[in-house]
């Protein structure tokens, strides 16, 4: 992954910046380099407040023309709800987020987000109401203070704390020689990768938003702050509708929906129960060996 060296005050380039770590890739680093964003349109709107609804109707997508990456993908989330994107790798889990944060349009069908087409919203109100937490945390080379306070830069000292204590982040700020003026070096040093974590999860809950994207992570990471992490994201879970590309089995089973993806197509829908017993693919992925999906 990439690291930064000073904060990015344009939202806009923290987005691409942060979306560029889904794939982790080498190529999509060239397509976002190259990319840009189309303006929005003359009449879009800004959204004030979000409930959290999603819908994807017959939603089609292709990043060149002679592929179609995503078919015919339609899918209904109420507000609050967990979604667990599964699938093997090149279904379109990415894709669809990509659809999801607005960073591709759509080529057919339409995204609604309580019930207005996305591209009839504009592009910056949209993810002012949109989170994110990566298996590579978006740390920059400054205090944590200004490292959690980046989720929402109104934030005051004391929000600040407010999110790192339900992020589980609080304690071992403390014990830190600066604390919260603690200064993050820019090779990452001095925490633990889930330490990074569990401030990227703070952020989260400073920006407060009401749709969330998570991208699970498989790393190596000491049981108790495991622990911490999964109880952290609970919390910041918790009242949000939540988008997970999940490699965990527990975040998988406790979905309120699972969305099946194999190669650009919407295999299969339901909970863990409703799927195993419809002894489809998904019963078939989780019998043979639910950590590789
Ligand atoms: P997943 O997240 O399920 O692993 P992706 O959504 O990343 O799947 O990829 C779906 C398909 O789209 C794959 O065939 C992948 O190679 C292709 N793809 C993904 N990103 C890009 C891109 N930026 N440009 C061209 N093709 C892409």
């Amino acid at each position: 992954a990439r690291q930064f060296t000073r904060p990015l005050n344009d939202l806009a380039n923290q987005f691409n910046t942060i979306l560029s770590a889904i794939a982790g890739a080498e190529r999509v680093f060239e397509v976002i380099d190259e990319k840009e964003e189309s303006a929005d349109e003359t009449n879009a709107i800004a959204l004030k407040e979000v409930k959290g609804e999603v819908e994807f109707k017959q939603v089609s997508f292709s990043y060149e023309s002679d592929e179609n990456t995503l078919r015919n993908v339609s899918f209904t989330v109420t507000p609050g709800q967990t979604v667990a994107l599964v699938g093997p790798t090149g279904a379109g889990k990415t894709t669809v987020i990509n659809l999801l944060t607005r960073f591709y349009d759509a080529d057919g069908g339409q995204i609604l987000i309580d019930g207005y087409e996305m591209k009839k919203i504009q592009r910056e109100s949209l993810r002012r109401h949109m989170g994110f937490v990566f298996q590579d945390s978006f740390l920059f080379e400054g205090t944590i203070r200004e490292n959690i306070r980046y989720g929402r830069l109104t934030a005051s000292d004391r929000e600040v704390e407010e999110a790192a204590k339900l992020a589980n982040a609080h304690s071992f700020i403390m014990k830190l020689p600066d604390q919260y003026d603690t200064v993050l070096k820019q090779d990452g040093s001095g925490i633990s990768q889930g330490q990074k974590q569990l401030l990227s999860i703070a952020r989260a809950i400073a920006a407060d938003p009401k749709i969330l994207v998570l991208d699970e992570a498989t790393s190596n990471i000491d049981t108790i702050t495991e622990v911490k992490i999964q109880e952290a994201l609970q919390r910041l879970m918790k009242g949000r509708t939540s988008f997970v590309i999940a490699h965990r089995l527990n975040t998988i089973q406790k979905a309120d929906q699972i969305i099946v993806l194999q190669e650009g197509e919407l295999i299969e829908k339901g909970t863990h129960e409703s799927l195993l017993k419809e002894r489809g693919f998904y019963y078939e992925l989780n019998s043979s060996q639910i950590s590789k999906i």
